[in-house]
C-alpha cells in the first residue's frame, strides 16, 4: 500500500507535465460580450437599417464561432439600443439565439450610464429599465436573470454609493459580472470600422493581426498578475464587445485561447472559484480588471504600467 502511495506521489507531477505537453486544456476562461445588440464603436453615422443588418450579422458570426468551439458565453444587453431604431422586435429576434444555444443574457443597464456621474437611485432605475427585453427572453428559456455588468466597470466611486447599489442588486437577485482580462477591443474596433469604410483590406488584415497579438499579450499579462496577487492562476473572465472586429476574428480569438491551453466555461463556473468571493471594500472612479482590485484588497503592490499598450497607430487611427 505504501509503495503504491509513493508511486502515486511520484507519478502525479509526471502526469501534470505530460498533460501540458500533450496540449491538455488546463486553464479555463468564461467569455462575456458587452453592449448588445451592437457596440457603438465606430458605427456612428450609419442608418438604422444598416445598424440592424450589422447587428444581425455580427451576432450571427460570433454565435457561430462560439458554437464551432463549444464555448458558452454571456451577452450583456443595453435595452436602450433594443428599443432604438423603431426596431424592437427585430433586435429581440437578434438576441434570442443567445439563449437557444445554451448561452445567456445579462443586464448592462438601459442607457449605459456612468455610475460616477449619477446617483445610486438613478442608476437603479436604469438597471430596472434594462430588464424589459432580457427578463422575458430569459424566462422563456426557463432561466432567471442573474448577472449585471456595470457600464465601464464603474462600481461606485465612494463607499456609500457602492454599498447602496450593491445592496439593491443583491435584493433584486443579481450577481455582479466581474472581468479579469480586457484587450481594449473597443479601441481596435473603432479603428477597424474606419479602415473598413475606406475599403483598405491590407490595413484591415494588419489590424486583425495586431489585435490577436495584443490579445495574447494581455492574456499572459493578466495570468501573471493573478499568479502574483493570488499565488496561482484562477478561471478568467474575458471582456469583449459585440463588434464587427470580434465577429471577424472570433474563430482566431478562440483558437488562441485553445492554443494557450484554455477550456471554455460559463461565467457561473468561473466565478465559483473562491478568489471571486474576495470582498471588495475600496471604492474607485476607475473600472479596473478584478486582478487589480484583489491586489488592492490584499495589499499587494502591482505595477499597472507593466501592462502592454495598444499599438500607437491603432490608438490614433482616424483621430
Ligand atoms: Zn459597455
Amino acid at each position: 500500500m505504501i509503495a503504491m502511495r509513493i508511486l502515486r506521489v511520484l507519478l502525479l507531477p509526471l502526469v501534470f507535465v505530460l498533460s501540458i505537453a500533450l496540449g491538455a486544456q488546463t486553464r479555463t476562461v468564461a467569455l462575456t460580450f458587452d453592449d448588445l445588440p451592437l457596440a457603438s464603436a465606430g458605427s456612428e453615422g450609419i442608418t438604422p437599417a444598416e445598424r440592424i443588418a450589422e447587428a444581425r450579422s455580427v451576432n450571427h458570426a460570433i454565435l457561430a464561432a462560439l458554437k464551432r468551439h463549444h464555448a458558452p458565453a454571456i451577452a450583456f444587453v443595453n435595452e436602450g439600443k433594443v428599443v432604438a431604431d423603431d426596431a424592437t422586435e427585430e433586435y429581440r429576434k437578434i438576441l434570442s439565439p443567445w439563449i437557444e444555444k445554451g448561452n445567456q443574457l445579462g443586464n448592462h443597464t438601459f442607457s449605459h450610464p456612468d455610475l460616477n456621474k449619477i446617483s445610486s437611485a438613478e442608476f437603479e432605475e436604469d438597471v430596472l429599465k434594462g430588464e424589459a427585453s432580457i427578463q422575458p427572453l430569459m424566462a422563456a428559456a426557463g432561466s432567471p436573470l442573474r448577472y449585471l455588468r456595470f457600464p465601464f466597470n464603474h462600481t461606485g466611486e465612494n463607499t456609500e454609493k457602492q454599498h447602496a447599489v450593491a445592496d439593491f442588486l443583491k435584493q433584486r437577485g443579481y450577481e455582479v459580472a466581474t472581468c479579469t482580462i480586457d484587450n481594449s477591443d473597443w479601441v481596435f474596433a473603432q479603428a477597424y470600422r474606419a479602415i473598413l469604410r475606406k475599403n483598405d483590406t491590407r490595413a484591415a488584415q494588419e489590424l486583425r493581426s495586431a489585435y490577436l497579438a495584443y490579445t495574447e499579450k494581455e492574456i499572459e499579462y493578466y495570468s501573471k498578475l493573478h499568479r502574483q496577487v493570488l499565488g496561482h492562476e484562477i478561471p478568467h473572465v474575458m471582456l469583449l464587445h459585440a463588434s464587427r472586429l470580434n465577429a471577424d476574428t472570433m474563430d482566431e480569438i478562440l483558437k488562441l485561447f485553445e492554443r494557450m491551453s484554455y477550456r471554455f466555461v460559463t461565467l457561473t463556473q468561473a466565478q465559483s472559484d473562491p478568489a471571486y468571493r474576495t470582498p471588495i471594500t475600496f471604492a474607485t472612479t476607475a473600472g479596473p480588471m478584478w486582478g487589480y482590485r484583489w491586489a488592492k484588497e490584499l495589499n499587494i503592490a502591482v505595477d499597472g504600467k507593466l501592462e502592454p499598450e495598444v499599438p500607437a497607430w491603432i490608438e490614433h487611427y482616424g483621430h
